[in-house]
Parts: structure tokens; sequence; C-alpha cells
């Protein structure tokens, strides 16, 4: 693929990458800016910038690969009382490389990872009746 994406030059082999899995679809690395150690970003080989883009075969096998890449985690001696899957997916949700990553991140109490949030919205049961409506109907059409 020629493209300037970080992510498909690891993918190919090109990029230095410490490689913790990888398939013929997926490919699991170490994060080089984790958020404690262990964090893996679990890729599809094939170029995909957003979900929208992402074939849902492949999908599929990201997320399976990421929950074996948790299991095994878990299993090392790394610090890991818990996990989470992160996948940011657009940049408001703060995709900062637009090859599309599962984050596995290793947690543990007071690492100091959080998410903040101000004016969280407070949505009475009509509301959340209504916005259900909206995206059931949207599912339909997929
Ligand atoms: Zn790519």
């Amino acid at each position: 693929m020629t493209n300037d994406c970080v992510f498909c030059e690891i993918a190919a082999g090109r990029g230095r990458a410490s490689i913790v899995y990888e398939d013929d679809l997926v490919i699991g690395f170490l994060d080089i800016s984790p958020i404690n150690l262990g964090h893996t970003l679990i890729i599809p080989r094939a170029h995909a910038s957003s979900l929208a883009e992402l074939d849902e075969a492949t999908g599929r096998w990201l997320f399976t690969v990421a929950q074996r890449t948790a299991a095994a985690i878990r299993t090392t001696d790394l610090r890991c009382e818990g996990i989470n899957l992160w996948l940011a997916d657009g940049e408001a949700a703060f995709q900062d490389v637009f090859h599309v990553h599962l984050h596995v991140i290793p947690r543990f109490e007071g690492d100091g990872f959080r998410f903040a949030i101000t004016d969280r919205p407070q949505p009475s049961r009509s509301d959340l009746d209504e916005i259900a409506a909206q995206i059931a109907a949207a599912h339909l059409t997929h």
C-alpha cells in the first residue's frame, strides 16, 4: 500500500514494532506510548481508516484477537488487575492514527488513567426511548 500510514508500514513488516500476535488478517503490537506496560494495539492488516471502512468479518476477528490478547496479558507478570478495550473512531473520539486500531490496555488500581467528562447529558426516559428508536430504525437499514 502506497500511503503514509504508519500502521500499514508495520503491517507490511517495514515499520519497527514489538509484535505480540500476527496472522493473515490482523497484527498486534505494543503501543510505543503505553497507558500501562503491555498496552497493545490490534489492527487489521488491510488499511481501513474508520469502522465504516472495516469489513465486519475482520472486525469480529479483531475483537477475538483482542479478547485473547487480554487473556494472555493477564497470565504474564505485567501489572494487570483489569483490562480496557478501547477503539477511537474519528477525531472527536480521540482517534490519532487513521488506521483502525483496538487498544488492549492493562489496568490497575491507582494507575492514574481516567475519563473526565463535564456537562454530562441527563436524558429522561422518553428521550432515551426516542433515541433508541432512531438507532434501532437505522440498524434495520443495515
Ligand atoms: Zn494503514
